[in-house]
Order: structure tokens, then C-alpha cells, then sequence
């Protein structure tokens, strides 16, 4: 087991998708990096998400109603961002991705009105969306996005990684993380490492390692299975349930998968799983894929930024359920903040009560 490296501008806690991406950008700007990750490289990343979508799971007026319409604006918009952002980054490393685009299924004539009044303001907003027909699917109406992509995460992960100036730590959780005086101190396999700054890029596990990250995190199960069926499944993706389960086809060749997540720590998700499969591919034999933690930001937001009274400590998390709608835009304005002092906006980590 190799030791851990002293030396490093920052040192990165946690190789997902966040942690790769905010490690890439550093290094790009010359910075020595050091990744600390607890299991293996990509972690959650690795086995669960494939599709960035467009927008938010929660319906559009939902967010327009709880903050206000030019907030909702900014956040949908984001999302488009983040999926240029993304496109790029797969083309600069020579990865491929499919625009497989997404349909959100309404299942009854209420979601299908609430379906319509999000298309229509969405619509207002300027964005492209579309209402259709959505019988032939076993639901009432769908809301098509065009953007929605389709991706191989984990080569992501490990492409980014694979950088010169990035040092990567596998097997190494970190247990604590401290600031003192001007540097900040991480503790991980009996020993300190000391660096002027410090990422916790640790997904849900984010909560355990910061005061701050454990009151305004909220933690949630997430579980997929794969689909080995015989019938033919639509290429785009499919989301319902307010974004809670999906179906996902592959980047390229390959089974579609299913996935789920709920808001409350105790519910059950295999129920919701073996609904979907009955609706979707009931030949397919169930088996647990991937379950794993997510967290979200106490309002649904991610968090981006400086932790509050911890000068040269960082977060990027909270990414939710749809992580990978967020994870380019949110690497992207931590490492402006930390290389240019550029504010994360509406992201920004210290914008609850420390
Ligand atoms: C089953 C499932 C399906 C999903 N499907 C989608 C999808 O289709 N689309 C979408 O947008 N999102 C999806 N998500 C959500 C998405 O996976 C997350 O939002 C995203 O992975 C978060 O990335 P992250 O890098 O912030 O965190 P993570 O991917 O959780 O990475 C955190 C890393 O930190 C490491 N770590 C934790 N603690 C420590 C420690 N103490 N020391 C060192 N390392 C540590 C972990 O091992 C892990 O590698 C899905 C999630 C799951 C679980």
C-alpha cells in the first residue's frame, strides 16, 4: 500500500464524478492535486448514473412557486450549461455520449395538467420543450426535452483522473478534516496530510465529515436495477414519479437500466423498482444493481464553495438525485472560486445559517 503523498496544492476527498472534475480543473490551471477516495475510483459514480438530464426532477412551476420565477430560470438554465460543459469535456477527452433526450411521463390526467402547466411555463421562459402523446408508454402525456445524454460516467471518472499533475489515492478514507492556522489538515491512514486548501467532494458521506455538511445535507437511499429484456425499450430516457424513477438507455450498446430514489431515509425502494420493471420489461429477473447514498442541499440544491468559518476548506455536493444535471456547472464555479475568486451564486455553500 503506497503512502500518501505530502506535497499538493489541494488535496480532493472523494473520486466521484465532483471530485474528478474539480481535480481536472485545478490541474489544468497547474496546480498540484492529491485524490483521496475511501473504496475504489468512482465510487457512487461508478455504478449507478448514466443520463445527464435537462432540468430539475421536480416540475418546473413547482420550483417557480418555491423560488420565485427568475430563480426557476437560472436553475433550468444551469442545467443546459452543465450539458454543453459536459458535451465538451467528453469531446476534449475523446469519450463518446448519446443525445438520447428524455421524456417526463405524467401517469394520470392531474400529473398530465401539472405536466402542461410546466411545458407552458417553460415554454414562457424561453425554453425548448415539447407536450405529446404518451398512450403508446402505458402513461397520459410526456414532456420532451431534446438534450438529455447519455454517458459512460465511470470512463469519465477515470479519464480525468489520469492526469499528470493528479496524484490519486485510492483505498483511503479519510477520517477527519481540520483547519488550522493557515493550512488544512486531513487525517487518513494514521496520518496527517497537510495542505492551504481542501475539497470534500465525499457525495453523501460529505455529512460525516463536516458540522456544517451534516446539518444542511439531506441523505437519501437510491438503488438501480438492470433491464436484460426482450422487448424493445425507447431510446430516450423515460422519468416519472417527480424524477424519483427512470428508465435509462445505455451510452451505446448495452441493457437499460432502472433506477430510483426517494426523499425519506427508511422508504423502501424496491417496491417502486419491481412497479417499473412490470410496467417496462416484465421479463427481466430483478437484481440489485447498485444502492447506494445521495445527498441533497436542505432546499434540493447542490453546494458549492467555502464551508463557513473553515478558511481554504471547500465543498462541491449535494448534486441529489439527478447529480449529473449539476456535477459540470458546480466543479466548474468551485474551481472559479478557488482559482479567480469568482462567487458560486445561487450554489454558494455558506448560504445556510453556519
Ligand atoms: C443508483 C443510482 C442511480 C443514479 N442515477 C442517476 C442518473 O441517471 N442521473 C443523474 O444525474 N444522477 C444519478 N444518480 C445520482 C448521482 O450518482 C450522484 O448525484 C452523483 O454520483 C454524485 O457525485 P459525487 O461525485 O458528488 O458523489 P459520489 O459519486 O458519491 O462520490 C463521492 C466519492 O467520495 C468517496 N468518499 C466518501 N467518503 C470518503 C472519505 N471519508 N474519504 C475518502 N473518500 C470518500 C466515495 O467512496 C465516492 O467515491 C444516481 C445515483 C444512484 C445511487
Amino acid at each position: 500500500m503506497p503512502d500518501i503523498p505530502v506535497t499538493g496544492d489541494v488535496v480532493i476527498i472523494g473520486a466521484g464524478l465532483s471530485g474528478a472534475l474539480v481535480a481536472h480543473y485545478l490541474a489544468e490551471a497547474d496546480l498540484q492535486v492529491v485524490v483521496l477516495e475511501a473504496k475504489d475510483i468512482g465510487g457512487t459514480t461508478a455504478g449507478g448514473p448514466r443520463v445527464a438530464f435537462v432540468g430539475t426532477p421536480q416540475p418546473y412551476t413547482a420550483l417557480q412557486a418555491r423560488f420565485g420565477a427568475e430563480q426557476a430560470r437560472q436553475f433550468w438554465q444551469a442545467t443546459l450549461d452543465n450539458l454543453e460543459e459536459g458535451r465538451r469535456l467528453l469531446e476534449a477527452v475523446g469519450l463518446p455520449y448519446r443525445r438520447c433526450g428524455a421524456l417526463r411521463l405524467a401517469g394520470n390526467t392531474e400529473e398530465a395538467y401539472a405536466l402542461q402547466r410546466s411545458a407552458a411555463a417553460l415554454q414562457e421562459a424561453g425554453f425548448e420543450v415539447e407536450l405529446e402523446d404518451a398512450t403508446a408508454l402505458g402513461f397520459v402525456a410526456a414532456l420532451r426535452t431534446e438534450d438529455d445524454m447519455a454517458f459512460d460516467v465511470a470512463a469519465l471518472v477515470r479519464r480525468l483522473l489520469a492526469h499528470e499533475r493528479i496524484t490519486v489515492q485510492d483505498r483511503t478514507e479519510v477520517e477527519s478534516v481540520e483547519v488550522r492556522e493557515k493550512d488544512v489538515l486531513v487525517w487518513a491512514r494514521g496520518a496527517y496530510l497537510r495542505s492551504p486548501a481542501a475539497v470534500i467532494a465525499a457525495g453523501a458521506y460529505a455529512a460525516h465529515l463536516h458540522p456544517y455538511l451534516a446539518r444542511h445535507l439531506r441523505v437519501m437511499p437510491a438503488q438501480t436495477v438492470e433491464c436484460r429484456a426482450e422487448e424493445a425499450l425507447p431510446e430516450q430516457a423515460l422519468v416519472w414519479s417527480e424524477g424519483r424513477l427512470s428508465l435509462q438507455p445505455p451510452p451505446g450498446a448495452g441493457a437499460h437500466r432502472l433506477a430510483a430514489w426517494v426523499r425519506g431515509a427508511d422508504d423502501d425502494l424496491w417496491p417502486l423498482l419491481e412497479g417499473a420493471a412490470a410496467t417496462f420489461c416484465p421479463q427481466t429477473v430483478l437484481e440489485a444493481l447498485w444502492v447506494a447514498w445521495l445527498a441533497e442541499g436542505e432546499d434540493g440544491l447542490p453546494l458549492v464553495g467555502e464551508i463557513p468559518q473553515a478558511a481554504g476548506l471547500y465543498t462541491v455536493g449535494g448534486l441529489g438525485g439527478w447529480g449529473l444535471s449539476w456535477a459540470f456547472v458546480a466543479a466548474r464555479r468551485l474551481a472559479a472560486l478557488m482559482l479567480e475568486d469568482v462567487a458560486p451564486g445561487w450554489m454558494k455553500a455558506g448560504r445556510f445559517a453556519a
